[in-house]
């Protein structure tokens, strides 16, 4: 038994009330029958779209989301939930998408046109489980296998390729034989899926739980649409604090970082200009000199193409520039970055260096390093300590009442005074300040 929300239940209770059949179906299911708890309930029924709304409009408002292909969202008690009539995916000619869909009356018909058995099953309280293809049993097993034939599937629609790794990962599922070797085979066709949609199977993949046992197994497939994958595979790094290669390295920061997107894509990127700059000196050893940039440059041009936000961009691309930079337990060091970069990803450097560093199996005492940098950090911020000119214990008005003229020396002077404020040789004082500012200005 599936224990449903109220409103779901209402909703089923209702259409069944007017004559039609309905389930919950899909991932709701899925993750109810794994004990997790289902981020969104989808309802399936026979009433069409139009018929959906006639029965719910006196009751709720209900948002028409994708009328065409059957989905009308129903936003009742506070909550939404889409309900999509039972379909039947014409021909796919693009590899993306139906050319048509048909509505149809059978439940089994719409389970079929589903990607994997354990996401097409179908609950009512009334009917129990409907599970034509064993899902159930696959769920037991927790192997995420096609319905029907594989090559078909995937050649209809290539983001089920994506979605099969991205489910792997983020419920531990093993992928059936067959599908595997069809999702090796077919992975070239990923290249017509619109980058939107890759991106968001990434994210979700790249924040799943075993990410790094799908990126170890299934690295091809991503390499499609991120080629810098491949060249990273192997790589050697011919040095002493590198216990592993580069894309062995890549996997295990990935996993040490938190599930967040942002640190999971600078941790995918961050050594990826490392093939671009690899050599190795007469000692054996090797050397990546500038690799932060490059792999800037390739983090930034990879996720421009998938169109991701731009701030997700810049947070990314900064990130994975500054990913090497020095961040000790020291004051100046760290107010210096916290005026270079802000705060949020001075805190996200730090937590990534730990993950660097416990991703290159070496050194385990420079994690203490990070440790200490990590609490002087919180201690700066709590003390409210200068980093900006803006918290400078000094204004504008009060330099040019030192006979500053209005203009850009003002702005060298406030920043030579942040300078000395941060490198603690004046105090974040009023007196203190001016008569630094006197000595500058005398030197000039
Ligand atoms: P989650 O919501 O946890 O990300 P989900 O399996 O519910 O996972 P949705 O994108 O919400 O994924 O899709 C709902 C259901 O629709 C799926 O469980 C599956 O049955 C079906 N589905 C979604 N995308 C496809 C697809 N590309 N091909 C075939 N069926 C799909
Ligand atoms: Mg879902």
């Amino acid at each position: 038994r599936i224990e449903l929300p109220r409103t779901v239940e209402r909703i089923l209770e209702l259409l069944r009330g007017s004559g039609y059949s309905s389930q919950v179906v899909g991932g709701c299911v899925r993750d109810s029958l794994l004990g997790e708890c289902p981020c969104d309930w989808d309802v399936a029924t026979s009433a069409t779209p139009q018929q959906v709304r006639a029965l719910f409009a006196p009751l709720c408002r209900v948002v028409s989301t994708g009328e065409r292909h059957g989905t009308v969202t129903l936003i009742l008690d506070g909550e939404q939930v889409e309900v999509t009539t039972y379909r039947i995916d014409g021909s796919y000619s693009d590899g993306r998408r139906p050319d048509g869909v048909r509505f149809t009356s059978r439940l089994c018909e719409d389970l079929a046109r589903r990607d994997f058995t354990v996401n097409a099953m179908a609950y009512s309280p009334r009917e129990g489980l409907c599970d034509p293809f064993g899902g159930q049993e696959d769920l037991q097993r927790r192997v995420l296998r096609c319905v029907g034939e594989p090559d078909r599937r995937f050649g209809e629609d290539a983001l089920r390729l994506l979605r099969a790794l991205r489910q792997s990962a983020q419920h531990g599922f093993s992928v059936e034989r067959e599908t595997e070797k069809s999702l090796l085979r077919n992975r070239s066709l990923l290249l017509r899926i619109s980058p939107e949609r890759v991106a968001r199977e990434l994210i979700l993949l790249l924040c799943g739980r075993e990410c790094g046992r799908v990126l170890r197994r299934y690295w091809q497939v991503l390499a499609v649409v991120l080629p810098g994958i491949e060249p990273m595979v192997g790589l050697d790094q011919h040095n002493p604090y590198h216990r592993f290669d580069v894309f062995e390295h890549t996997v295990r920061v990935l996993e040490a970082v938190p599930p967040e997107p942002v640190l999971r894509l600078c941790a995918l990127f961050h050594d990826m200009g490392k093939p671009e700059c690899f050599t190795i000196d007469g000692q054996g050893i090797g050397h990546f000199r500038g690799h932060p940039l490059i792999s800037e440059r390739m983090a930034r041009a990879s996720l421009t193409a998938l169109h991701l936000p731009r701030r997700t961009v810049e947070e990314v691309s900064a990130l994975v520039r500054h990913h090497d930079r020095k961040l000790p337990p020291e004051r100046a060091a760290l107010l210096r970055a916290l005026h270079e970069l802000g705060e949020t990803a001075v805190r996200r450097l730090l937590v990534f260096r730990r993950a660097d560093w416990t991703g290159q199996g070496t050194w385990p005492e420079r994690l203490v390093e990070v440790d200490r940098a990590q609490a002087l950090l919180e201690d700066l911020l709590k003390e409210g300590a200068c980093y900006r000119e803006r918290d400078l214990a000094l204004s504008s008005r009060e330099l040019m009442a030192l006979g500053v003229p209005e203009g850009p020396y003002l702005g060298v002077l406030r920043g030579r005074l942040l300078d000395a404020v941060i490198e603690g040789r004046a105090e974040n004082e009023r007196e203190a300040l001016l008569s630094e500012a006197r000595r500058l200005i005398e030197q000039e």
